[in-house]
């Protein structure tokens, strides 16, 4: 059998469409990218802004249209959202979850056999789930109304999920969860299970998604710094440059707790952050201040959403919506203004040593991800570098159409038994 998944939004769909992957592939089937082509199609929806939404509206409406023999699965946010009912559409199955478990019918199935000059780009990344769900109710997110009750997955199956990627040449792996700080099972925190992975003997790195700022301990903050192998980036969402917005979108702390935060991390720890722009209630002060957040050069990367209304929250009810238009150039300034925010920052790596795994090889350059999590790309010569680590000498800022990042040349390989 052939299948196909689409996937929308975060990491945690990412991980649960691999996850159906890898199930799949294990019984004998064919993952495909073209729709046409499949038996079995999967789309796991998101619903956290209503452009996500209504994306994977249309990923449902073309599935359904170009492939009728097809049996489509609709999983992920969108199917709990107010004002879809995707259980009354015709020829769809709808799960909100347990859809590995439905997948286990595909088992007896015949097995399809891979065409000869199957792609050998190996996969060096794995997203482990570690936690899912959210009960914090920010006021603009739609998140704890579609997502199942905030649990924590048992820290053996991470292990062993782990040691077995490890022998299958998996060299980076990514904690996520919709709230992976919360994480706790049976008295483990986050801080144990990041002591439980390190004591994995093996040549990897350990990413931190994304986490709440109020979660970050002091704790953790040591134990990344003294672990070589824990990357030196976190992604800590701000949403937003100030206090009366902060209190507005019911976050859990203030610009000074933030602050604070950033001066513990300062040099040490890359932070990337998540903001909202146009928020409801967002003056031109507040814009302002968010525009000097911006500049500040204490963030390498924002990731800035327009604010979007979602029927059910809190926040779609508060008065003083921002016009398109204002949105519109919001946004614009923001965007502006970030990326000579990235270069400006880039730029400070002139001359360091930046510890790279590269993960692939493409028109005479090796290309991978800092530490840091920096683009960095490498001219191809001397010594073969695919799938290792490697330390690199930055020497300048690259832009193209997709990211900036680093250029760098090869200094030599990391001996990962000094890690130990
Ligand atoms: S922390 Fe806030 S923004 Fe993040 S998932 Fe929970 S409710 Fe949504």
């Amino acid at each position: 059998m052939k299948f196909h998944i689409t996937t929308l939004g975060c990491k945690v769909n990412q991980y649960e469409s691999e996850q159906a992957k890898d199930l799949l592939v294990s019984y004998g089937h064919l993952y495909t990218k073209n729709i046409e082509q499949a038996t079995l199609v999967i789309i796991n929806t998101c619903s956290v802004t209503h452009i996500a939404d209504r994306k994977s509206r249309q990923q449902i409406s073309k599935a359904l249209h170009i492939n009728e023999k097809a049996r489509i699965i609709v999983t992920g946010c969108t199917i709990e959202n107010k004002g879809f009912d995707a259980r009354s559409i015709p020829g769809l199955m709808v799960l909100k979850d347990n859809l590995l478990k439905e997948l286990e019918q595909f088992s007896s199935l015949p097995q399809e056999v891979p065409p000869a000059e199957t792609s050998n780009k190996r996969n060096i990344r794995k997203m482990i789930m570690i936690q899912n769900g959210c009960n914090y109710y920010c006021s603009y997110c739609i998140i704890p109304y579609v997502r199942s009750k905030k649990y924590s997955i048992n820290p053996e199956q991470i292990i062993e999920k782990i040691s077995k990627s490890l022998d299958s040449g998996i060299k980076e792996f990514v904690l996520t969860g919709i709230n992976l700080g919360t994480y706790d099972y049976a008295e483990a925190s986050l801080l144990d299970l990041l002591k439980r992975i390190m004591q994995i003997k093996g040549e990897f790195r350990l990413r931190i998604s994304s986490i709440e700022p109020n979660l970050v301990s002091d704790e953790i903050i040591e134990y990344i710094l003294e672990n070589p192998r824990i990357a030196k980036h976190l992604h800590i969402p701000i949403q937003a440059a100030t206090d009366s917005l902060l209190s507005k979108m019911n976050r859990k702390y203030t610009i000074d707790n933030y602050n604070d935060l950033l001066d513990k991390l300062q040099n040490k720890i890359v932070v990337t952050t998540d903001l909202i722009i146009g928020f409801p209630g967002e003056t031109q002060d507040d814009f302002a201040q968010t525009i000097r957040l911006i500049s500040s050069n204490k963030f390498m990367d924002f990731h800035l959403f327009p604010y979007s209304k979602r029927v059910g929250t809190k926040a779609s009810e508060i008065t003083g919506h921002i016009s398109s238009e204002n949105m519109k150039e919001r946004m614009k300034q923001a965007l502006v203004e970030n990326v000579s925010n990235r270069s400006n920052y880039l730029s400070c790596y002139k001359g360091e040593i930046l510890e790279v795994l590269v993960e692939q090889e493409k028109d005479g350059h090796y290309y991978g991800f800092s530490d840091e999590y920096i683009k960095v790309k490498i001219q191809k010569k001397g010594p073969e570098l695919i799938y290792k680590f490697i330390k690199v000498r930055a020497y300048d800022v690259f832009e193209d159409t997709k990211a900036s990042g680093i250029l760098g040349e090869f200094v030599e390989l990391i001996a990962f038994a000094d890690y130990k």
